[in-house]
Formats: structure tokens, sequence, C-alpha cells
């Protein structure tokens, strides 16, 4: 089954408006020839407004970097899915491993933010992945069954096809440490027998699953040859706009040569 690999820039809390306008311009008119990749930035809330008029009509896509589960309420400081669906984005990370580790978000939270984004008809791009203790603890596994199990809970197999999940070891993640390919591809196979043995072979043959951490031009090409990973959602080598061209026509060419390199 062909799925087509999604590269995502997450700008994390870098960049004005100024910034955003000049990038996505270039972005979209670097990426226009560049065929059977799906791209996708994800900017600072403030910036949100700026990216979504410029990508309009082009084949850029965008996605707020977290939403809130309720759809509106007292809540300080927050955006509903809702309102980023409002605000013209077609995506929404949700769990990304700095909010779980800096800002309490659990299993439980991913869940309902992850119902929130499906009724406000975004994509979410659920993230999951081990820190080093977990791995090197031997507990990578578990903790991904956990991830998915929980996170996703209350997924129909329709959500589940139409859903991007970002493995994201966390040691990976601006550590400049990738997984090798073979540690991607053994957590990407395990995330896929997971996802066939709960949703069915459908309904998993069509989830695409992102590898993340410390994705660059150089190491892209490898990782998006491996069968189960399908693009990737890039941090720092996003922030400028030449490299992370070179990470989307990487991801191509990868995704060209599946499944002719050694298994
Ligand atoms: C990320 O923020 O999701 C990420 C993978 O960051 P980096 O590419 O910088 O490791």
């Amino acid at each position: 089954m062909s799925r087509i690999p999604v590269i995502a820039a997450n700008w994390k809390m870098f960049k004005t408006n100024r910034d955003a306008l000049a990038y996505t311009r270039e972005l979209a008119a670097l990426v226009k020839p560049v065929s059977g990749v799906e791209v996708i930035v994800a900017p600072p809330l403030t910036c949100l407004a700026t990216v979504v008029e410029v990508a309009r009509n082009t084949s850029v896509g965008v996605a707020a970097q977290n939403a809130h589960f309720e759809n509106e309420g007292a809540f300080t400081g927050e955006v509903s899915a809702g309102m980023v669906k409002d605000a013209g984005a077609g995506y929404v990370i949700i769990g990304h491993s700095e909010r779980r580790r800096l800002f309490g978000e659990t299993d439980e939270s991913v869940q309902k933010k992850v119902r929130a984004a499906v009724r406000a008809e975004l994509v979410p791009i659920v993230c999951i992945g081990e820190t080093l203790e977990e791995r090197e603890g031997g507990r990578m596994i578990e903790v991904l069954d956990r991830q998915i199990r929980v996170g996703l809970k209350d997924s129909s197999a329709d959500d589940l096809a139409s859903l991007i999940i970002a493995y994201e070891p966390v040691w990976a993640i601006g550590t400049g440490k990738t997984a090798t390919p073979a540690e991607a591809d053994e957590s990407h196979r395990h995330i896929r027998k997971r996802l066939k043995e709960w949703w069915g072979a459908e309904a998993a043959g069509k989830c695409r699953i992102q590898y993340g951490g410390s994705v660059k031009p150089d190491n892209i090409k490898e990782l998006s040859a491996l069968a189960d990973v399908d693009g990737a959602l890039v941090g720092g080598a996003s922030l400028e706009v030449a490299g992370f061209v070179k990470i989307v026509k990487g991801a191509a060419e990868g995704h060209r040569e599946k499944g002719t390199g050694p298994r």
C-alpha cells in the first residue's frame, strides 16, 4: 500500500509574522514542483493567520502545535481545536514530548485532544515515543503500546486511517542524535503491527507514521526509504527554509526508493 509521506515543520516558539510570511512564500514556491510529498508548517499561534493566508491555494498545509480538548470555556491562555479550524489550519500536533515533559500532558489528555481534533475536522498529528531511560530499561515497547492504546482510545478505524502518528524518540529530539535506520525501522514496524492488531489491516495500512528526532537533509532519504516510515516531523532543521526544502526533496527521493534497499 502506498502512503504519501508527510513532512511537517514544527517551528516551536520561533519566528515573527514577518519571518513567517517570507518563509511560507519561499517554501510554497520551492515545493511547488515537488510531487508525492505532503508539506505542512506548524507555526506558533501568533503567526497562524499569516501562514494560512500565504499558504492558501498552494500545496502547503498548516498545523497548530497544540489545542485544548474543550470546545470553549474559561481556560485562559488556551485555544480549542474548533478555534484552530476556524483560523484556517487543517492539522494539529498533539502530545509533543515537550508538551508532555514541560506542560504536564498525559496519554489521557492526548486522548481527549485527539477526540476534539477529530470533532473539529482537523487531522491530528499524534506524537509518541520513549525516553532514553525507558529504552535503556527495556520498556520501549510497553511505553509505545500504552501511548497508542490510551492516546487513541475511542478512535475508530476511519479516524485511524486519516490521522498521522509521529514516532519521536524523546532522546533524539533537539539532541542531534537520530535513531539509526535499524532503530527507526524496528519502532515503526512495531507501531504498524499494533495498529493492525487493534484497528485492522486496512486502517493500519493507511495511517501515516512520521519519524521525528534530529531529522536533517543528510539523513532524511535513508529514513524515508524504510517501509513503515511515512515522512518526518522536523524541529530545528525546519527553521531555515532552504534546509527544510532539502528535507522535503530527500523524503520524495527516499519514498521512491522504498522497498528497493536491504530489509
Ligand atoms: C520536534 O520538535 O518534533 C523535533 C523532532 O525536533 P528536532 O527535529 O529539532 O529534533
